[in-house]
This record gives C-alpha cells, structure tokens and sequence, in this order.
C-alpha cells in the first residue's frame, strides 16, 4: 500500500498520453495551440507500461489515460489491451472529448475498457463551435451514442461550468439523466490552461450548479463507492442516470487525493496545482531498473503536498497547459 506524508492511500494514476489535442477550447488553449513537446521526448507505450507494471506492483490500482486528446494517439487500442491486462489494475479508463469515440468505442471495449468519461460543455451545436473553436458537435454526440450501444459503462459526461457561458444549460444537461443511463457531471472552472484569462467570478460553484438543478427534480443523494472519485453523486428521482459535482475550488477535496499524475515526457507530477516534477523517462532511458523506479514513486509520495493553494494568496498558476498534464 503506498501512503503518502498525510497517510493518505494514493492507488490512482492519470497518465497524459499525449499533449496533442483536436479542439482549441478557450478555456484552454488559444486558437494557434501552444508548443508542443517534440516526438521523442513523448514516452512510448512500452516505456509507460513498464512504469505501470512496477507501480502497480507497489499499489497502483486504478489508471487513466487522459491528455491532450488521448484518442488521437496512434495504437491507442492496442495500448490499452496491454494495460489491461497488468496484474493489479482493476479500473480503466479514459478521459476524451468525444470526437473520435464514434469509431474507437467499440475496438477500446474489445480491448478491455469499461468505463468512459466524455468532456462535454454544452449541448447546443453554435455554443460547442464558440467554446471549442471546432464544428464537431454531432461527432461527439455521435460519439456518446456509440459509447452507449456498445455498452461502455459507467460513461460520465464532464462539463465545466462557466458563468456567462454555459450556465444557462445546467437543467438540460440534468435532463439527459432523466432518459438516459449516464453520469452528468459538473466541474467547477479552475485556474489552469493558457486560454480565455480565468477570472473568479467565472466560477459557478457547486451550491450554485445545486440550485439550478432543484428545478429539474428532487436530488436524492447516491452512496459513493470504492471508485469513485471526489464527485457528490446524487440522482434526479426517477432518473436512469445520475448528477456529480465536483467542487474542485469550492470544496476542497484534497483531504481525500489518492492520485498521481504522469506527464506525457515522463514526469511524474504530485499535484494538479503544484508545479514539482519528478523525472522518470530519463530513468528509463539510461538503464535504470524497476527499483530505482520504486524510489521515483516513493520519492513523488513524499511531495505530495497536503493540499493545492488556489485559495490562499500564494497560490500560482502551474507552469504546464493543462493538456500536458492530464486533467
Ligand atoms: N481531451 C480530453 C478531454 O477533453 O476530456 C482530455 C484532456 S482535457 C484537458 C480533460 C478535462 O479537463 C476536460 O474535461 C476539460 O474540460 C477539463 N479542463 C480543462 N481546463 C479546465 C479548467 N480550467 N477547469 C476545469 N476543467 C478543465
């Protein structure tokens, strides 16, 4: 079991697989995109699934492939057949937005994927075209579909709540849950990415995203279970699905972290907030053995801070983009 200094168990690991990305969303990134991390300073697959194998071995048990946009990496399925079969990972999954899903549900299903989450921040197609720069959103609805008919399960929908943007869809995202078995989830907007300057009163916080959704129905609240992540589930009476929230900002879950971050060139990363790094790909590239990879890990734990600083006055915007690190 690995604990960290806080004696919290850290069993997740949210790998970046790449930090290329199909979408420009504002928040994010600006319409040119930002430099990207050369080719051989990516890890390969083989070099990531060494490192999943030795951390899995130490207590790693739940991974995510995140990015950039993961599907548009080249072998992904094969990728992930391999993955799922190391020793001691029982939960998979992936983070995507979606406009790829409609031709790589059913091959990543075949390849032992269970669960899906699909990034999505609003449902009207001149509204999706304004956030993510790109006329895509029949390929993601699409997407959802298909994820849905091959049977993908849980899939859960994120969607950052922004004041002046999307708030006006919190209720129709809801309604999708009262039809449909999926798991509508909303993210408090947080100070990262280098798009649209991020401004605290852009936040919509959880207690709002909650008031808009009592006009939906009433909220019954859903017990967690072992693999859920710090989402307050709950469900709208009658509903097939179910609401998260995740109060990133507003609810400080940091008492709860158990994960890990691997960047796409190797860095291991203790926090989404905190810019400390500890190299691994330099590690696997000059001989270093599976011990001295224990020591990275054991090392990382060790940094881990008790929790980010985004509400206190020393707290920094990370050096990273966002999809370079994974969120
Ligand atoms: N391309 C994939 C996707 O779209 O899901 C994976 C990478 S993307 C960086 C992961 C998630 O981070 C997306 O749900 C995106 O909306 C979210 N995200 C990016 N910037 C954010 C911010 N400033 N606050 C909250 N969530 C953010």
């Amino acid at each position: 079991m690995l604990l960290d200094p806080f004696r919290r168990k850290i069993n997740y690991l949210r790998i970046s697989i790449t930090d290329r990305c199909n979408l420009r969303c504002r928040y994010c990134m600006p319409e040119e995109g930002i430099p990207i991390i050369p080719h051989e300073e990516i890890l390969t697959y083989e070099e990531i699934l060494r490192i999943v194998r030795v951390f899995a071995s130490e207590g790693i048990s739940k991974v995510r492939l995140t990015g950039g946009e993961p599907l548009v990496r080249k072998g992904i399925v094969g990728f992930v057949s391999n993955l799922s079969q190391i020793k001691g990972i029982k939960d998979l999954s992936v983070t995507t937005n979606g406009i790829l899903l409609r031709e790589f549900a059913q091959p990543l299903k075949r390849a032992g994927l269970r669960r899906i989450n699909i990034s999505l921040d609003s449902l009207k197609k001149e509204k999706f075209c304004h956030i993510t720069r790109k006329d895509d959103f029949e390929r993601v609805w699409g997407g959802i579909e298909e994820a849905l008919r091959v049977g993908l399960s849980p899939i859960k929908i994120n969607m950052v709540a922004i004041r002046g943007l999307n708030d006006d869809e919190i209720e129709s995202f809801a309604r999708l849950t009262l039809s449909l078995p999926l798991i509508v989830r909303y993210i408090e907007y947080m100070p990262s990415g280098n798009g649209e300057e991020w401004k605290e009163t852009d936040i919509l916080t959880i207690p709002q995203v909650m008031s808009h959704l009592e006009h939906v129905g009433k909220l019954i609240p859903v017990p967690s279970d072992r693999w859920d992540g710090p989402a307050k589930r709950f469900r709208i009476e009658g509903a097939l699905g179910e609401i998260g929230l995740i109060g990133a900002i507003s609810s400080h879950f940091c008492d709860d972290c158990n994960r890990l971050r691997l960047t796409p060139d190797g860095k291991i990363r203790t926090c989404l907030f905190s810019d400390e790094e500890i190299d691994v790909k330099e590690l696997l590239r000059t001989g270093g053995s599976d011990i001295d990879l224990k020591e990275r890990l054991l090392m990382a734990l060790k940094k881990k801070p008790e929790r980010h600083s985004i509400n206190t006055h020393q707290f920094k915007k990370c050096q990273r983009n966002m999809s370079a690190i994974g969120g």
